[in-house]
């Protein structure tokens, strides 16, 4: 049995982590409350996707579906690089899913103002469910707390990336395949 479900990190992805994830966190830091650009660009194609799938099954959920949908593809991806042992990657994912948690939030502060621009001027995904579930005038405060929940994600999901490419520092490039132990 291996010790350690996950394969060692490479040089390149390290390099790549260590680069990458300041200049993200300093974006979605600079960014807030706003648009993450770009990325929150791809969060609202998967959002806009997930209305139409879940209302095949539901109209009721149609509603939840755009928010559904953004969260289901950063899990799969997660799930994926969990699997093969990808431990950057996977950390990558997750911080995705967390900063998914931000943009939910910025929607659900704007449920009673009605402020955000709508993609085809539709209803407004929060205002609705919080009038359903008579929510509506705590709407900033549920959005605090995901939005919280967000951050503390993000930063664990960093410190644990972090700590992966520290233990695994001298480790070289690996050519080719990793043999798997399992
Ligand atoms: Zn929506």
């Amino acid at each position: 049995m291996r010790a350690d479900r996950w394969q060692p990190t490479t040089k390149s992805e390290r390099i790549g982590f260590v680069i990458g994830l300041p200049l993200f966190l300093a974006l979605v830091w600079a960014s807030q409350p706003g648009f993450v650009f770009l990325l929150d660009h791809a969060n609202l194609l998967f959002h806009e996707a997930g209305h139409p799938i879940i209302g095949l099954f539901s109209q009721r959920l149609e509603t939840y579906g755009g928010t559904i949908g953004q969260l289901v593809f950063p899990i799969v991806l997660a799930v994926s690089f969990w699997r093969k042992g990808q431990a950057l990657p996977f950390a990558a994912a997750l911080i995705w899913f967390f900063e998914n948690w931000l943009n939910i939030a910025h929607y659900m502060a704007d449920a009673r103002a009605l402020e955000l621009p709508l993609v085809g001027g539709g209803d407004h995904d929060w205002n609705t469910i919080f009038s359903r579930w008579r929510l509506l005038a705590y709407d900033t405060r549920i959005a605090g707390g995901v939005k919280i929940i967000g951050w503390i994600g993000i930063v664990a999901a960093s410190s644990w990336g972090a700590w992966r490419s520290w233990r695994d520092r001298n480790v070289p490039e690996v050519a080719g395949e990793f043999p798997k132990w399992e």
